[in-house]
């Protein structure tokens, strides 16, 4: 009897290991649900997902007997809580495990946004080295300000990291945490005028939505640098893109985008943005503690255990 349903692109050790531990059957996404035999439907209970496409009413239905999604990342966006909260079906999601990752790829993009690390590193490959001399000057990063917009779990961690760069830190959250030393706003407009390097880890999500607005983007001035971990969502990107090509910000380290990974074309033409293909969490160790995560959830839940990262 199936009792777990997989959907999404794992990698081969995850693949393996939910063979071996669930016997499940396999999807790639969740439209391919209406495809599946009613009584397959019918068996499943529980549903590790993995992706960032809808999960809404309509999948939620396909399968009658659902008690518990189990996603693959901590940003469960995707799936329609509301909608899961009325089948009493539960959410869980794999926090924690991946903030290292995710804060070194927030501060690695701010240190290669200061430093020009991208453009320097194809001024020197294409020969100008050699030819003119010594690169241009760069911008000091250590000890200038940053506005960390989230301090939760990741963003806690990415304020640490800058913190031992002797880096001034502020930060907006939806309330003043427990912070020695740095400086709240409840603002987020008055934070963006503040800081030099203005960092995104708010949750994802329609509250979020465009949460770094038009003004809040003018407010960083021209030497206001974005960077964004979150989700593509919680930035006005029509907003970003024409402060980047006007110049009025200094520059972005994205690796989150509205309709990724079709990223606006706009973005290509500007040497000023460090491009990552969402890879906050894409190491090798990272990933194969969520898969684990993932499937203790799922393991819990059928044996009628608590639930070891319930969000819902
Ligand atoms: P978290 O601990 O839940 O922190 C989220 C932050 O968002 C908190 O500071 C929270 O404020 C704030 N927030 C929540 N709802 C809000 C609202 N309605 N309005 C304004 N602020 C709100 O989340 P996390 O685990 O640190 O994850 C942070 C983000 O990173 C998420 O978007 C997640 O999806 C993303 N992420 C990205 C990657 C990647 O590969 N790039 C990997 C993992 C996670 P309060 O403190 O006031 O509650």
């Amino acid at each position: 009897m199936v009792k777990t349903l997989v959907i999404g692109n794992y990698s081969g050790a995850d693949h393996a290991a939910m063979e071996a531990e669930f016997a499940p059957v396999f999807l790639p996404d969740p439209d391919a649900l209406p495809g599946l035999d009613e009584r397959v439907r019918a068996s499943v209970t529980a549903i590790a997902y993995k992706g960032h496409l809808p999960v809404g009413a309509e999948h939620m239905d396909a399968v009658p007997n659902l008690g518990l999604i189990a996603n693959f990342g901590v940003g469960y966006d995707a799936i329609d809580t509301a909608a899961a909260s009325e089948r009493g079906v539960k959410i869980t999601n794999t926090p924690n495990v991946l903030n290292d990752d995710v804060a070194d790829l927030a501060v690695g993009m701010l240190l290669c946004q200061g430093r020009e690390m991208m453009q320097a590193s194809a001024w020197a490959r294409s020969g100008h080295w050699a030819r003119t001399g010594e690169y241009r000057l760069t911008r000091k990063v250590s000890g200038s300000t940053v506005g960390i917009l989230g301090l939760g779990r990741i963003g806690r961690e990415i304020a640490n990291r800058l913190a031992a760069l002797k880096m001034d830190i502020h930060y907006f959250a939806r309330s003043e945490k427990d912070a020695p030393g740095w400086t709240y706003h409840a603002d987020p407009v008055a934070l963006a005028d503040t800081v030099d390097f203005l960092v995104v880890a708010l949750v994802g999500g329609q509250e979020t939505e465009k949460f770094v607005s038009r003004e809040v983007i003018a407010a960083m001035g021209p030497r206001g640098v974005l960077i964004n971990i979150s989700r593509g969502s919680t930035v006005d990107e029509t907003a970003l893109l024409d402060a980047l090509e006007a110049g009025e910000i200094a520059g972005a380290g994205l690796d989150v985008f509205w309709n990724e990974p079709d990223i606006n074309p706009r973005f290509y033409a500007l040497d000023n943005v460090v491009i990552q293909p969402h890879q906050g969490s894409g190491t090798i160790e990272t990933r194969a503690a969520m898969g684990q995560l993932q499937r203790d959830n799922i393991t819990a839940f059928h044996a009628g255990k608590a639930l070891l990262t319930a969000v819902t």
